[in-house]
Parts: structure tokens; sequence; C-alpha cells
């Protein structure tokens, strides 16, 4: 079995080794320019067009990546009718949890203003918020946003979600579709995006929909720069209808020096790392799904081209 390697970063070695250990069977090779010679897989993070253009032979392309906004860009140069296959959680569904767990509990609790008032040697008591009070909206009922409300779950905070189709979630208030995107909005005192980048999601979080979050609220965006309209978040801040935010993501990245948002103290900063892809777990998914696939089993993480995600 061949199988065509690609990853940003040039971390090649270190994956080739952990790929080798989980398929010793498969002759694994780093694309090159003009390398186009049989495969059956390529495994790729944001592979360049000339590698899969045309490859219709493929039996499946694997996204190093939940996200597949990077691949789906191809558009053209991606090979119909060949699947492409995304990271399913593959350990970065506690990852998220921790993150996302700890923004809400770090503005629930204060410790962001503790953290000011510490830095002026001040020793002031500031009055709790109200848990029945402090809803938490996830955009995105996914992999990663079911694990996050999953997690939420145990402090308990009132809980709200958002996805595509309607879902059903124990101890969770399910919202759809844009018609249920009002109600959900104006119950989330916290708004957490993590949808995946589509046609219909990329600018969801702007003017309009953050003035319907309840005045106050706080906004945590793990998904991608591309959601947040940044203007208009720096105009609600502003006008103190959004308290803060954490972002992991940004429109671009690294995140210039000039932006306005490292000048934003209610703006909490991370560069990407809000859930990694762990080179073990995802080699040892990704090593499975060919093993069934080669049986003739179906596999999930299989994305919808239509749909984008
Ligand atoms: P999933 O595909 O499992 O879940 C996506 C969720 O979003 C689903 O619930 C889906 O609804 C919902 N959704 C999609 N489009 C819409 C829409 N138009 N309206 C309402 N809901 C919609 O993805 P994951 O949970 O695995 O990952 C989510 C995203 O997280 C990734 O796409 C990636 O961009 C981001 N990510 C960020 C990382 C980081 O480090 N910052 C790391 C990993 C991922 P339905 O269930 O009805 O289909």
């Amino acid at each position: 079995m061949d199988i065509i390697f690609h990853a940003t970063g040039g971390q090649d070695q270190p994956w080739l080794d952990v790929l080798a250990k989980e398929m010793p069977q498969a002759k694994i090779r780093v694309w090159r320019e003009g390398d186009s010679a049989h495969a059956d897989y390529a495994i790729v993070w944001k592979p360049p067009a000339a590698m899969l253009q045309g490859r219709t032979g493929l039996k499946a392309i694997f996204n190093l990546g939940a996200g597949v906004d990077a691949i789906l860009q191809l558009g053209d140069a991606l090979p119909q009718g060949v699947p492409v296959v995304r990271l399913d959680d593959a350990g970065m569904g506690i990852q998220m949890a921790e993150y996302v767990s700890h923004a809400v509990l770090r503005y629930f609790r204060r410790l962001d203003s503790y953290d000011i008032l510490r830095s002026q040697k001040q020793w002031r008591f500031l009055k709790p918020f109200d848990k029945s009070e402090f809803s938490v909206g996830i955009l995105g009922m996914g992999v990663l946003g079911g694990r996050v409300l999953e997690a939420l779950q145990h402090f308990g905070f009132p809980l709200h979600g958002w996805s595509r189709t309607q879902k059903q979630m124990a101890g969770v208030t399910c919202h759809s579709g844009a018609d249920g995107l009002d109600a959900f909005l104006q119950a989330s005192r916290v708004l957490v995006c993590m949808l995946p980048l589509t046609d219909d999601t990329i600018g969801i979080l702007n003017k309009h929909s953050l003035s319907r979050l309840p005045r106050g609220a706080y906004l945590i965006n793990v998904a991608r720069g591309a959601h947040l309209v940044e203007a208009d978040l720096l105009a609600l801040l502003q006008q103190e209808h959004i308290a803060g935010a954490t972002l992991d993501v940004f429109s671009e990245e690294p995140l210039p020096p000039k932006h306005p948002f490292w000048h934003e103290s209610r703006i909490s900063i991370t560069p990407h790392i809000s859930a990694l892809t762990l080179r073990d777990d995802s080699a040892r998914q990704i090593a499975e799904k060919i093993q069934a696939m080669q049986q003739g089993q179906q596999i999930s993480g299989v994305v919808d081209r239509t749909k984008g995600y």
C-alpha cells in the first residue's frame, strides 16, 4: 500500500515515524513537487493543489485536523469522488473541554478581574455572578462541541447548544437552524464558537449576532478566525455590550503585532492552541480507518463536500 504525506511546519520525520509504527506494511513517502506516482491514500494538512490534482485513484484523503476548510478551498483541484476524511476527536475533544472550561470559569469566577486588581496590589471583593443567570451557549454540537457541553455540565451552568439539525442532549437546551439562532443568542451569557468554517458560517460572529447576546456577554472563539468580524467585536467592547473575549483563532495568523486586539486588555489571546493535533492518537485513528477501508467497511468522519464539513 502506497501513502503520500504532506504537512506544514517541517515536522515530516516525527509523523513518518508514528505512521510507520501504526502501518508497518505501508510505503509512506513525503510528497514532493512533480511526484505523480501511484498512491492509495493521502495524509495531509494544508496540501498544495498539485499534490492532489487529478489523483482520482486515491481511496481516501485523510486530513490531519477536524476542520476541513483549508482542504476544501482547493475546489476543483480536489479529485471528485475521493472521500475526504477529517479527524474524529483524536484527543482534541478533551483539549477543547479543558480550554473552554478554563475560559468560562475564569470569567465566571471573575479571575480575570482579580488578576487586574492583583497587578494594582488591590485586595478587593467583587460581587460573584449568579450561576442561574450565567448560561453558556455553544455554537456547533458536533464531535468537539458535544464534548465541551458534556464537560460544562459538571459545573452546573445552564447550557444551550445550536446546530444545523435538531439535537437532543440531556441537560442542554437545543436550538437549530437559522430560525433557532436568535433565541439561542438571547439565552447565551457566554457564547462559544465551535462551528466548522463554511459558506454558511463565515462571519457569523458579527455586529448583528453579537448584539443579540445579553449585555455583558462574553465571547470565546476556538473555531476559525474568519467566523468573527473582528472590527464588530471591538465596537461592541467599546460600547460595553460585550464584556470580554477569549480568542484562540484570528483572521490573520500569527496575529500581526499592530493588531488592535493586542491593546485590548479584555481580550485574552492564545496562538491557535486550544486543541492540537496529537501525532500518536491521529496516526492510530487513521491507521484503523485505512484498515477498515481495506476490509470494505464504512468509516466515520467522511466529509460531506456539499455541506462543507
Ligand atoms: P463537527 O463536524 O463534528 O461538528 C460541527 C457542528 O457544527 C455540528 O453540530 C453541525 O451541525 C454544526 N454546524 C455546521 N454548520 C452549521 C450551520 N450552518 N448552522 C448550524 N450549525 C452548524 O466538527 P468538530 O466538532 O469536530 O469541529 C468543529 C470545528 O472546530 C472544526 O471545523 C474546526 O474549524 C474547529 N477546530 C479548531 C481547533 C483549534 O485548535 N482552534 C482544533 C480543532 C477543530 P449538525 O450536527 O446538525 O451537522
